[in-house]
Order: C-alpha cells, then structure tokens, then sequence
C-alpha cells in the first residue's frame, strides 16, 4: 500500500476523506466489478502537503510512476507511446462534490509524435487530430493559465473562414491549423513551448488540479456551502475511453429517478459522437437517454442494468456518467445525486417502500431546510418573466399586492380587504401592524438580519430586503427604481423572497402543496403525504418538545394545527399599538400613583381579552406570556415630530396641555441606547402596577376559561433578568396577584413564573436565578447581541459581509446559534440551573428554536423544548427527530 496513491481497485464509497467523492465512487464501482476505466487516485494528503508546502510531498513522484507503470502494463500501452499511446485523464474530485468548480484535463499524453500513433491506431485521424486539439486548449487554459478566449477566438475565426456553424464540420486539415496555432498561442503567452514530454505533461496536469481547490470561484462556493476550507482535493488519473470516434461511441449523464420530481424512471440526456463534457457544456443538443435504445440497445440495456445495481447498492438515486466507444460501455462517474427538496421527500419514502431503507433512514436524507422551502408559497415558474429589481431574499416566499408606503395605510387598505405590500426604506417597531397587515415586505435598506427581516421570517411573511435601488418619495407616494420604472402607491407588485427578485404586476401565487395538506385540506399530492409519514416519524423519535412563538389567536390556532405543544412566546407589546397607544401616553404623563392606577384599569379588559383568546387557542397546553418588554417610548410618538408639532400649536396659540405633557414625558423617556435602556424587567421595577396588571389579566383570563370549562396553561416569563434580586422583586408582586384573583373567582390558579435569560450576566448567575424561576426560556436573539456586543439591526448592514468574506463569522450568529460563545453560556446556565432545581423546565425562544443547525445544539445539550414561528415548527418537529438520529 502506497502512502499517497492508491489504486481504484483498492478503495471504497466509505473513503471519501482520502480519495475524495469520485475517487472512493470509481473505487466502489469498480469493486463492484463494473466497466470503470483503470486508473489511479491521489489522496487529499497528497493535496493538503502539496498546498502547504507549495511543492509535492517527497515520494509522491516515485508512486505516481509506480501506479503508471502497473497502469500501462495493464492497458498494454505507455503513455504518449508514439505508436500507441496510452491517454489519461486528470481529475479533481474533493469530499464534497463542488460541481464545475476545480479543474479536469482529459487527454494527457497526447503531443506531436504519439497524435501520429493514435490516428493509425484509431485508423481516424481526424479523431487523433481533434483529441490534441482539445488537450492543447483544456491544458494551456487550466494548466497554464492562457486565457481561454485566446483559443476560442481561433475556433470561431476558423469557422467564419471555413463558412461552418459548428466544430463537427471542421475537417481534420482544420483541426490541424488550430493545432499549430494553439501551440503558438501558448509559446506566446508562456515563453515556452507546449510540454511534449507526456510525464510533463501529467506532472504539471496534477499540481494545476491541486491548485484549483484555491481558486476563488472554489473558495467562494466552498463558503456558501459551509464545506470547510482545509479539505482539499483528491486526483484521480485514468485512462482516456473515447466517445469522439463516430456514430457507434457517445457520452450521457444520467439519473436513476427524476431529480427534480423524485419519480421513478430512467432521466438522461446523450449525445453521440462526443466526449463527456460536450453534454454538460450544451455544444451540440443531447437526446433524451431513452432515444439510446434506438441507436444502441446492447449498451442501452446494460446501462439500465447498472442504474439499478447502483441504486439497490447506494440504496439511493444515482447521477452517472458514461461514454460508449465503439458500441462499449464505459461509466466515469457515479455519486448520490442531488435532488430538489420535493425529489428528497418522495424518494425517500418510495425507498421505504421498497423496502430498500427504513423511516429512520428517510428522515435523516430529507433536512429541515428542504421541508422548511417545501413550505414557502410559490409564484408559478415562467422563464420570460423578468424583475424589475433584485434585492435580498430575506425571508422565503411569494408575495403579490399594491404598493402601501406607510404602516398606516397598509393597515388602512387591508382593513378594507386590499393585499399590501409595505415598501419602506427599512422598517422599524412602529412598523409592525403595517407589516402584519401586509401581504409582503420589501425594504430598500437592511440585510437579511434587519428589523424587518427577522420579524417578516418570524411571522413568516414574504421579505425582500435591501433593495437599494429603490428610492422612496413619501410626498409623491412612489418610488423610482433606478434605471428602471416608477411605482406609484396602489400599483401591482410581485416579491419572490426565495430570490429577492421584484415584479411589477401581479404573479400568480399559491400555498404550498405541504402546507395545505398540514392545515388538515384533502390534498392529492405524494410530497405532502410523504412530509405527513416523515412528521409523524419524528413525533416518534424527538425528544425536543416543540412549542410556538405566538402573538394572536390566529397564530396560536396555526400553530396547534402545525403540531405545537403550547406557546413557548407570547409577546404582548403588540397589545399597546393601535388604538391602545392613547392609555400608554396616559400611563406615561400620569403625574400620581391615582391617574397611573387610572390608566392601566383602562388597560385591564383590553389585555385580559387577549390572553383569554390565546389561551382558548392553545386549551390543555402551556402558554407563555412574556411581560412587556420594550422601552416605553416605543409607544408614544417621535420626539423630533412631536416637538415640531407643539412648537407649531405654540406659535399659532393652539391650546394643547397634553401634547406639552406628552413632550415632557418623551424627552424624559428619551434614551440614546433604548435597547440598552428602560426595558423589560426594569420597566416592571420602575412603572408601578404595569407588571401587576398584565399578571392580573392573565389570572383573570384563565379563571375566566375555567369557568368556561376550558383547561388553560399560562405562564408568566418576565424578561431581560440580570440580576436574582429583580425576579424575587417581580415573582413576590405576580405571585400576590395571582393568588388574590384566585381567591376573587374561587378557582384555583397555578401559574409557574420563570425567566428569559438573554444577558450573559444571568447566564453565569444561573444558579441564583434559578432559586426563583420555575423555568428558563433562552432568549438568544438578545443573548447574541449582548454577548457579541453588537446590535442585530446594524450588523448584517455595516460590517457583517465583510467579516463573511474575511471568514471571521461563517454565517450570521442571529442564523445560527454561535456554538463556541453564545452556546456556552446557554451551556452554562442549563447546568447552573439545574444544580439548583433539577427539574427546572428549559427552553429556548428566538429565532434560533427554528434553525436546523442550533436544534442540534439544543438536543445535545438537553433543553426541554424549542420555540419557534408557527411555520418553522413542523421544521422543529422534524430536525428535533434528525438531531436524535444524529446522536445515535
Ligand atoms: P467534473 O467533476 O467537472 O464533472 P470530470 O472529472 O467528471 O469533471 O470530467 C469532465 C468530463 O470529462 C466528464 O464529462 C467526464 O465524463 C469526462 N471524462 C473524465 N475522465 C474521462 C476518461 N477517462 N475518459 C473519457 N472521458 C472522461
Ligand atoms: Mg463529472
Ligand atoms: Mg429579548
């Protein structure tokens, strides 16, 4: 056994670390004893060695010309032999297959002695011709780096003189001008001639492939895809078989079940008289595979045999290449073929009934990021459409409705039953009921972990943000694109925020199969009832509780239909706009303890309605209410617009106590950092009675549902704890009016009060805090900002792509939970808590509870439940059951 370089008969699928994904699959094929060209990998060590070091590692060369050696006895030719040359081909092949993104050369060994033997060997000399032609350009562009425009000016000057359309009417006395002008193109760029020498030529062929794992266009795919960077690729060498020699040879790909539907069935394409990469590069049109029973039924059933022996031995859908030459079959390649989600689901369960895989395995094949895309509604695909800007596909799905510039009229027309979509510059609180209200949210500014990104995700409205392009003329009510058409107020658009792309005009749109069919319609589709097996699996297999973060009735309801156990979130500030802002500026001018009292008894039956309808919706499950947690002037109005606005009522003498009151009020509420402000817990602290009566609502909503007969859960969850001090403060307060309203109403009332923990110093004080929580719920939006100390509105605009490009931060941290940091504390203060109260119940609540890769994290680290928007929970239930698969 060689230390770099092994033979394909020597290795296996399970070897892709070393010998890359082509490499261990040739091996594989090989072993199963199919028609694989012979040939030979070189290990990503091999690699590895060659890019630190910037040169081969030491006895690499001397196994390289031992495996030559062993391959040209076998085929009975030696390479570039004069008379009758052995041919290789040179191909790269990492772990991770990065299509099109790393270099292949075919026909290594070729020069101008052994093109002689290859045509009287061939008794075609054009096909020998041609053969040098195609390795002088694919080796002077990827190996020694001529731009490869060079070449293909020269093929196309040709044809205009020769008065062809394509490269098959050259005749071979063309093909050799281009030959000798190729070798010419490359001395002049080089200062060297072509390398004649054929071990040269494989040397030089080798170190370009390794090289190319360091292109940017690698480096770039290798960051989108999340493959790590020191990887690698593997080389695999082997003979050259020839699909260019007439109508009896040919090269296809092929799939053994439709990839984009997951039927089952042969899909392909082929084309005859080609090498392999004519089919992927469209030179000449493909047939349809089927089309090869007709020219070549022997290789066609053989070919047909092979896809199924594949399939039941990967026990997956394949994708392969082959090339016949001269009526003989050859397979080049095969790996699990990538699919779209759709094929994913019903590949997976057709497998399980084939009895080929169980529902453990199907589960695993199928990630919650492909459920989470089958869920997203879809603009009908049309090819001619065209959008009339492109900005950030925030958050997924399609979304078709009149332009509304402000929140207020978007709440206005959709009220009066119009679809919206809010455009805005970027989107903040105040923003909300507009963005509820709208079908659709699309911003000039902001990334895709803006206000209005995050918030659009969690509701799970369509998002396309940082348009910036677009700019908005609120006193013309439209907006310009630039360098393209005005919009005005009431025009037509169309979003798609699983592109960013922007339409003008309506699209037509539609919910998904999947979600239809998990709101309980009759829906006539495999996909969705493969997702409906598959959920039920993981219902099985979690362990994860999965609840919803919920703010409405309609929410909740949702929810409970996508299988939430409870809400795990109830945020209740959206119970202070509209209307109800009037008694919030009445709380904040109030000048006693009387006119405060006054204005939360105004607040009282408002809220307890509220909770009474959430906790209907979520009857017999648990319902987290958090206590109110933004500042307070998020409420009232803008400082700058309200002191104009009273100095304009001055100066024209109008007489306006309030708004003076209100303006004092405001300044005083005023603070430069209001995420770091007067917010949560502090509030209830500072406000007297605001805490008191949001616990007196919740108290007398759930005796009002117990009368009804109903079985309501509420918990309290008071947020932005810091300190053990503030909650034993606000526990004592809640806990005295729960247990008056009990006695009021003669019911019994058992309400659990607990914690966000969403600040790194309530994290390492866990085991204090702890003392008088009955629960924790992991804020981690919060925790993620405070821990990285930047904020989650600014990061994504002003440095995040370049710390992305740097490599400083992969992927967002308010995506995916930050393991190392954020995770620890989570870590932390799950251990901390549990030192104190063993049976403390834990949960996370944030934008985190729905991701794939943080469920992971929050399994391992054994939370009880996650909490996420309503439509990421079948998501949750999903990876929640993968995550315990991935433990096994
Ligand atoms: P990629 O990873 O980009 O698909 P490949 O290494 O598969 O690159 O090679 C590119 C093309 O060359 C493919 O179509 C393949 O079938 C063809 N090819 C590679 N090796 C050989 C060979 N030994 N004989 C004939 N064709 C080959
Ligand atoms: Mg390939
Ligand atoms: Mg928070």
């Amino acid at each position: 056994m060689g230390t770099f370089v092994f033979d394909f008969a020597q290795g296996s699928k399970e070897q892709k670390d070393l010998l890359g994904g082509k490499g261990a699959n040739l091996a594989e094929m090989t072993r199963l004893g199919l028609p694989v060209p012979p040939g030979f990998t070189i290990s990503t060590d091999a690699c590895r060695a060659y890019l630190e070091h910037g040169s081969e590692p030491v006895g690499l060369e001397a196994e390289v010309d031992a495996h030559l050696w062993a391959l040209e006895r076998r085929m009975g030719r030696r390479l570039g032999d004069p008379k009758d040359p052995l041919l290789v081909s040179v191909r790269s092949g990492a772990k991770f297959s990065m299509p099109g993104m790393m270099e292949t050369v075919l026909d290594v060994g070729l020069n101008d002695h052994s093109v002689v033997g290859l045509a009287e060997q061939s008794g075609d000399e054009r096909f020998a011709t041609d053969s040098y032609r195609r390795l002088l350009q694919m080796f002077g562009s990827t190996v020694l780096g001529v731009p490869s425009d060079r070449f293909e000016e020269r093929i196309e000057a040709l044809k205009a003189d020769r008065g062809v359309a394509s490269d098959a009417e050259l005749v071979t006395a063309d093909l050799g001008v281009l030959v000798g002008e190729f070798k010419a193109i490359i001395e002049d760029h080089t200062g060297d001639p072509f390398p004649q020498a054929p071990r040269d030529q494989l040397r030089l062929a080798i170190h370009a492939v390794f090289d190319s794992w360091n292109t940017p266009r690698a480096a770039l795919y290798r960051r989108q895809e999340r493959i790590p960077e020191d990887l690698g690729t593997a080389v695999n060498v082997q003979a050259m078989v020839f699909g260019n020699r007439g109508e009896a040879s040919g090269s296809g790909v092929c799939f053994t079940r439709d990839p984009a539907t997951g039927a089952t069935g042969v899909y392909g394409d082929y084309l005859a008289n080609a090498q392999g990469e004519d089919v992927v590069a469209g030179i000449r049109n493909t047939v349809p595979l089927a089309d090869l029973a007709g020219i070549d039924r022997a290789s066609y059933d053989e070919l047909r045999l092979i896809m199924s022996v594949l399939e039941h031995h990967y026990r997956d859908m394949c994708d392969l290449e082959f090339t016949i030459e001269d009526g003989h079959l050859w397979m080049l390649q095969t790996r699990v073929g990538k699919r779209t989600p759709q094929a994913a689901v019903r590949i997976a369960v057709d497998m399980v009934d084939e009895e080929l895989i169980d529902l453990d395995e199907a589960l695993s094949r199928v990630t919650g990021h492909q459920l989470a895309s089958l869920m997203f509604p879809r603009f009908e695909p049309d090819r001619s459409r065209r959008p009339v800007t492109t900005g950030m596909n925030a958050s997924p799905g399609a979304a078709v409705g009149r332009v509304v510039l402000d929140s207020e009229t978007a709440v206005e027309w959709a009220e009066r039953g119009e679809e919206v979509i809010l455009v805005r510059k970027e989107t903040a609180p105040d923003d909300l009921p507009g963005m509820v209200a709208a079908r659709g949210i699309l911003t000039a500014r902001g990334g895709k972990t803006s206000h209005a990104a995050v918030v659009a995700r969690g509701m799970g409205r369509t998002c396309v943000c940082g348009a910036e392009a677009i700019t908005i003329d609120l006193d013309q009510r439209r907006f310009r694109i630039r360098g393209g058409p005005e919009v005005a107020e009431g025009d037509v658009v169309s979003i798609d925020g699983g592109t960013g792309e922007v339409f003008l005009g309506e699209v037509p749109v539609g919910h998904s199969d999947v979600v239809r069919y998990l709101e309980g319609e009759h829906v006539d589709d495999p996909v969705a009832a493969g997702v409906g097996r598959l959920l039920k699996h993981a219902d099985a297999l979690r362990r994860l509780g999965v609840r919803a973060n919920a703010d409405t009735p309609e929410d909740a309801a949702r929810a409970r239909r996508f299988g939430a156990g409870g809400v795990g979130l109830c945020r209740t500030e959206h119970m202070f706009l509209g209307e109800r802002r009037e008694l919030v500026e009445d709380l904040v001018v109030a000048r006693d303890a009387d006119e405060q009292a006054a204005a939360l008894r105004k607040l009282l039956p408002l809220q307890r309605q509220d909770f009474s309808d959430i906790l209907a919706a979520m009857d017999g499950l648990p319902v987290t209410i958090r206590l109110i947690d933004p500042p307070l002037h998020e409420f009232l109005p803008d400082l700058t617009d309200l002191a104009v606005r009273v100095a304009i009522e001055d100066e024209r003498r109008v007489d306006d106590p309030h708004g003076h009151e209100l303006l004092v009020a405001v300044r005083r509420l005023h603070e430069q950092n209001p995420m770091l402000g007067l917010r949560g817990v502090r509030l209830g602290i500072v406000v007297p009675g605001l805490f008191a009566m949001q616990a007196r609502a919740v108290a007398e909503a759930a005796a009002d549902r117990i009368d009804l007969g109903d079985d309501p859960r509420p918990e309290l969850m008071v947020p932005l704890v810091a300190s053990e001090r503030e909650l034993r403060m606000v526990r004592d307060q809640l806990e005295e009016v729960v247990a008056a309203v009990a006695v009021e109403r003669g019911v019994e009332l058992s309400i659990p009060v607990g914690t966000m923990i969403e600040l790194p110093r309530a994290a390492v004080t866990a085991d204090r805090i702890a003392e008088n929580a009955d629960f924790f719920s992991f804020g981690t939006n919060d925790l993620t900002q405070t821990t990285w100390g930047f904020s989650r509105d600014d990061v994504e605009a002003e440095f995040f792509p370049t710390y992305r490009d740097r490599g400083i931060l992969p992927i967002s941290p308010f995506e995916s939970i930050d393991v190392q940091g954020v995770g620890e504390l989570v870590r932390l203060a799950t251990r901390l808590g549990r030192d104190t109260k063993p049976n403390l119940h834990l949960g996370v609540c944030g934008e985190h509870g729905g991701d794939p890769e943080s469920i992971h994290f929050f399994e391992e680290i054994a939370l009880d439940y996650v909490s996420c928007s309503p439509f990421r929970v079948p998501v949750a239930r999903w990876e929640a059951a993968r995550a315990v698969l991935a433990r096994r």
